[in-house]
């Protein structure tokens, strides 16, 4: 039987074109995807396009469009062997780690990819991009949900988009990448997730529910407090430097961390760092966190940690639970 792909588009620079203020997703990009692909259709495994109702630039991402992208590829699970997700570039890492979390076990391949510049423009990335995630999204034992880019398979939840206007926008810092895409495949099979069985959830998300705060030289005691104190606030992304550490000796900014964790919220601690991961305990200045119950997020990237805590959040009630799981690696997210 012939494999079956879905090809489910969310709108991005692969299928934007030039309005008088800038790109903006153009209407009717499925049928020039259609046809961009009919040249090859002998080559390629079947192909159902989906297009979401409202194309977005992924900049105007929000949590609710996660569960928006789930539930099209739920709906069509069974009729298809993978999936190939189309979406902008600026927000990929985001919905690939929320859906690394929300697919968890997942027994089909989902590759998200995008381009630089549009498929219709000259010296387009996309054809590259699009035919690369096809080619992954059949035959290959990928079981988890990736990123393809410029000749790359990076696991979802542990890329993040690091250049702006270069091909390989994208990198996995803290994890190798699963796949290489030359004239042949170069697999790297030891390095994907093993099976497990599957945990799909699909939640709905509250996009008051996490922040995200970063430390800087001078971070204001009062903006942290805005913040942590902030009503509907369940779990806070703190960015802290180095291999954890943050202002400790400013009480008003460890004050509010502290009340926030006693209120019941989450507060996890991502370095801002690219590479290499938080050590809490490492310098005094991170100790402090421990002290006041800040979890570590070990080498997590910001988008992880904020993907998984947002999925974490919504599944449960109970802050420990969160607290717990959180500090767990759930689906290949966390050395
Ligand atoms: N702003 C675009 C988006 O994220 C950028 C891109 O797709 O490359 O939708």
């Amino acid at each position: 039987m012939r494999a079956r792909v879905l090809v489910l588009h969310t709108g991005g620079t692969i299928g934007m074109a030039a309005a008088a203020d800038g790109l903006r997703p153009m209407a009717g990009f499925g049928a020039v995807l259609e046809q961009h692909l009919a040249a090859q259709a002998a080559a390629l495994p079947a192909l159902d396009i989906v297009e979401l109702d409202q194309l977005i630039d992924s900049a105007n991402l929000r949590p609710a469009h996660w569960r928006t992208i789930a539930e099209a590829l739920l709906a069509r699970w069974e009729r298809h062997d993978g999936f190939v997700v189309l979406h902008g570039t600026d927000t990929m890492a985001w919905t690939a780690s929320a859906l690394s979390f929300m697919l968890r076990g997942t027994d089909k391949p989902v590759i998200l990819t995008g381009a630089q510049i549009p498929l219709l423009a000259p010296r387009s990335d996309a054809p590259a991009n699009l035919h690369g995630a096809l080619a992954l999204a059949t035959g290959t034992p990928v079981r988890e949900v990736g990123v393809y880019f410029h000749h790359r398979l990076l696991r979802g939840n542990r890329s993040s988009k690091l250049k702006s206007t270069a091909f390989d926008a994208f990198d996995s810092p803290n994890y190798p990448p699963l796949a290489e895409l030359g004239i042949e495949l170069a697999l790297h099979r030891e390095r994907l997730l093993p099976a497990a069985a599957r945990d799909f959830i699909v939640p709905a998300f509250d996009a008051d529910a996490v922040a995200v705060l970063t430390m800087h030289p001078g971070l204001s005691s009062h903006v942290a407090a805005a913040v942590a104190d902030t009503p509907a606030l369940r779990g806070l992304v703190l960015r802290s430097y180095g291999a954890g550490n943050v202002a400790d000796a400013e009480p008003a900014l460890m004050a509010a961390l502290a009340r926030a964790v006693a209120r019941g919220v989450v507060v996890v601690n991502v370095t801002q760092c690219t590479y290499g991961g938080v050590r809490q305990g490492a310098y005094a200045t991170g100790a402090a966190l421990s002290r006041i119950g800040v979890v570590a997020a070990g080498d997590m990237t910001l988008e992880a940690a904020f993907a998984k805590l947002h999925v974490l959040l919504a599944r449960h009630a109970d802050p420990a639970t969160v607290r717990a799981q959180f500090a767990q690696p759930l689906c290949g997210e966390l050395s």
